[in-house]
């Protein structure tokens, strides 16, 4: 796969008048604000291709999506890397149970991937960068982590010392082992100095695929993919030596509460560890989208998809409509009653603003906005529409249908 820059076009973004109050986002590991002076260094972890797009990846890149429009719309600027897993285990498992080549399945799901995040009207990475285009860089972090002490060899793997940094666990221990066990990692592997320290570089095993580094063949570990490619994206070629311009290497590290631990708290002390300067300077996490009460999963075999839902005649914009109905952090639960009231909703929205007369508009978007600006309250600037849109259908009048269309798309990705 390839290196893309701007990999599906970007919707157009209607510009706008209105005052855009500072972005302040409640972060996982404290509060911070989005000040439109600096670029926003916005770093998502993506996907890794060997299954179509589920809702609870649109309802994450739809989170970021709504950081990425308030900061243009605020007249700042965006610089926003997303990666693709395209080497790691469960991929390799998918093509050898569909007797394909792993990265012909790569391809093929980035492909539809990008279809359905451009039908959702979200904007595309600047940089989206496939992990397999960063072996060059995964062999020069591990380099320079191995000068600074942060290094080990056992058998032919390598691993990071992650004991260096156990009084930033964002848990206590025995839970993080629990977590890390469960997503992916090795805790009880003979013959670590400790059971939280993550692999940097796989050492290649019988027929899988492999790269040549100074470090031996094989493929690096999962956590190291991301520090990589996010700071050469977003802090240059240079990146071993930091920063020294700001005082974080980036502003904003996302993705899906799944990653807090263990996956988002590697990628952190393995950046600092080769450049000895804090990683992020805020993290936000979205929550889990379940299925009629229960967790969506790829073992329970009850994934949503969203190339599925459009396949099946859904309007794209509906499906975008329902995932903002909920605030971005927290876990609910998608249900066909879900659709069918947000497809309700749309309608009514539709018919209002096919209106000649609305009701006045100046405050209801000025409402949508300060909801944004407060840690994207989807749920809030929800509830400003509707009421206008019920205010509307009462025969309220003075308003503009085209303000409010406008703010619709521009602050929300909602073109009706
Ligand atoms: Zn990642």
């Amino acid at each position: 796969m390839k290196i893309l820059s701007s990999p599906w076009p970007n919707p157009f973004l209607p510009a706008m008048s209105a005052n855009f109050p500072l972005l302040r986002l409640k972060g996982t590991a404290g509060g911070f604000n989005v000040a439109p002076e600096n670029p926003l260094r916005m770093y998502v972890c993506g996907i890794t291709p060997y299954d179509a797009t589920h809702l609870g990846h649109a309802a994450t890149y739809l989170t970021f999506d709504l950081i990425n429009r308030y900061q243009r719309l605020s007249g700042g600027q965006v610089n926003f890397v997303e990666n693709i897993t395209d080497i790691d285990e469960p991929l390799l498992e998918r093509a050898k149970r569909d007797s394909t080549d792993w990265r012909s399945l790569a391809q093929q799901e980035t492909d539809l991937f990008t279809e359905d995040m451009s039908a959702l009207r979200l904007f595309a990475p600047d940089w989206f960068v496939p992990a397999t285009q960063a072996m060059d860089l995964v062999d020069s972090a591990i380099t320079a982590m191995d000068l600074n002490g942060f290094v080990y060899k056992l058998e032919n793997d390598l691993y990071f010392r992650t004991s260096r940094f156990l009084d930033e666990l964002p848990c206590p221990e025995d839970e993080a082992i629990e977590f890390f066990s469960e997503r992916g990692g090795d805790p009880m592997r003979f013959g670590k100095e400790h059971p939280l320290d993550s692999v940097l570089w796989i050492a290649n095993r019988d027929g899988e695929p492999g790269w040549d580094s100074s470090h031996g063949f094989g493929r690096p570990g999962w956590h190291i993919e991301c520090a990589v490619i996010s700071l050469r994206y977003l802090v240059g070629a240079d990146f071993i030596h930091g920063d020294s311009t700001r005082p974080e290497l980036i502003d904003i590290q996302g993705g899906g509460s799944d990653l807090i631990f263990p996956h988002h708290f590697m990628s952190a002390v393995q950046a600092r560890a080769m450049t000895g300067q804090r990683f992020s300077r805020g993290y936000v996490h979205t929550g889990m989208i379940g299925l009629d009460g229960e967790k969506m999963s790829k073992s329970k075999g009850n994934l949503v998809f969203v190339s599925k839902l459009i396949a099946d005649g859904v309007d794209p914009m509906i499906i975008r409509y329902a995932l903002l109905k909920d605030h971005y952090s927290t876990d609910r639960m998608w249900s066909d009653q879900l659709l069918a009231s947000a497809e309700a909703d749309v309608l009514r929205i539709r018919q209002a603003l096919s209106r000649n007369e609305v009701a006045p508009t100046v405050t209801t978007v000025e409402r949508m906005i300060a909801a944004i600006g407060d840690d994207l309250d989807t749920p809030t600037a929800i509830d400003a529409l509707m009421q206008w849109v019920g205010d509307t259908e009462l025969g309220s009048t003075g308003g503009s249908t085209g303000e409010i269309s406008r703010a619709l798309d521009s602050v929300l990705g909602l073109a009706f």
